[in-house]
């Protein structure tokens, strides 16, 4: 028997990749809501949709899709909100709650908001949950648990909207935090699309070395390569979306990172361990901190199981800070 309440009567998801999908099974789990429309742009995908059940109803167009529903969640990459938001702007239903899942918040609101009718509440959101997998089949309902989610209200943005949405995020199971979306761009640039571009740069240049071999590369991956291919196998075209979108912000973070790279080739080429080591230290900190809040996960290797291997009991992490 399901004790928690439904939030909203009819759900429109637009876009039903990994985030779109996610939305509707843990949606569905929680019944968040009394029925799902879906629809996504091409026809291979919404039959898809349809064949893994992921919503009552898939719909062909955004048009159709947001008909009716009190609470709309467009999960397209962020490059094409805006022209979502000019399709579906005059179906909206009046007191419709429509959102977003982008990874860059001043860029979604600056696209989409000029579209919207005053009878809709713009709440936009970023679930920051993910994995380098796309398209409907990667989703899984369990994808936002103990995740947050941003949620970036426009100044004068309806309160009771805004609540409403948390809940449903809460549902879900993402832990909800409310701040600007200029300052959510700035956050997510050091702590999301840096660390992609870092991904994106060293798979790169590792591809195109000639004193190394591309079988050496992938043979001694687990030297720490490795983790970056998994981040650096994202979607081109969410990451190109990004990088254009949150342009400012990313540029200004990866000047910062420019400098420190400085900093610690001067240390390594002066032999200045003690420089080194105290970076190391610091850095070793923020990992336990991100541990410590349940970010991840303390088993060694990122918590990765070892297929053949033998289960090893969990090492006490960080024995010697202890
Ligand atoms: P995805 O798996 O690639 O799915 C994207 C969906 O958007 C697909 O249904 C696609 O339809 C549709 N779509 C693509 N281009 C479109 C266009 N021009 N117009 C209309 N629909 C379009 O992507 P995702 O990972 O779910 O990401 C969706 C959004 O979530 C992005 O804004 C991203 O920034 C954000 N986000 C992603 C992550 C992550 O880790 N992946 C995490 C948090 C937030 P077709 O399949 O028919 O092409």
């Amino acid at each position: 028997m399901n004790a928690s309440p439904t939030l909203f009567n009819r759900l429109a998801l637009i876009g039903v990749g990994l985030i779109g999908s996610s939305i509707a099974r843990a949606a569905r789990a929680q019944h968040a809501a009394r029925s799902i429309v879906a629809t996504a742009r091409s026809p291979q995908t919404r039959r898809r949709v349809a064949e893994l059940g992921l919503a009552d109803q898939v719909v062909e167009t955004n048009a159709a899709a947001v008909e009716g529903a009190d609470l709309v969640i467009v999960c397209v990459p962020v490059g094409a909100c805006g022209e979502v938001a000019r399709e579906i702007g005059p179906h909206l239903a009046a007191g419709a709650i429509v959102s977003d899942v982008g990874s860059v918040k001043a860029s979604v609101v600056r696209d989409m908001a000029p579209h919207l009718p005053p009878h809709a509440h713009f709440v936009p959101a970023h679930p920051v949950a993910g994995t380098e997998y796309s398209g409907p089949d990667a989703g899984f309902a369990e994808l936002f648990v103990n995740r947050w989610c941003i949620l970036t209200p426009p100044e004068g943005a309806d309160a009771g909207a805004v609540d409403r949405l948390a809940a449903f995020w809460r549902l879900l199971g993402a832990n909800v935090e409310v701040m600007s979306a200029d300052h959510h761009d700035m956050v997510l640039a050091i702590t999301s699309h840096l660390p992609h571009l870092i991904a994106y740069t060293i798979v790169g240049t590792a591809d195109e070395l000639q004193t190394v071999t591309r079988s050496e590369v992938l043979k001694f991956s687990a030297g720490g390569f490795r983790d970056f291919t998994r981040i650096a196998a994202s979607d081109p075209t969410m990451w190109r979306d990004i990088f254009l979108a949150n342009k400012d912000a990313v540029l200004e973070m990866l000047g910062r990172f420019n400098e420190d790279v400085s900093v610690l080739t001067k240390a390594i080429r002066k032999g200045d361990g003690e420089a080194l080591f105290a970076h190391f230290t610091r850095t070793r900190a923020i990992r336990k901190g991100i541990v410590d809040i349940g970010q991840d996960s303390p088993a060694p290797d990122f918590g990765r199981p070892h297929p053949g291997l033998p289960a090893s009991p969990l090492p006490k992490p960080y024995a010697a800070e202890d």
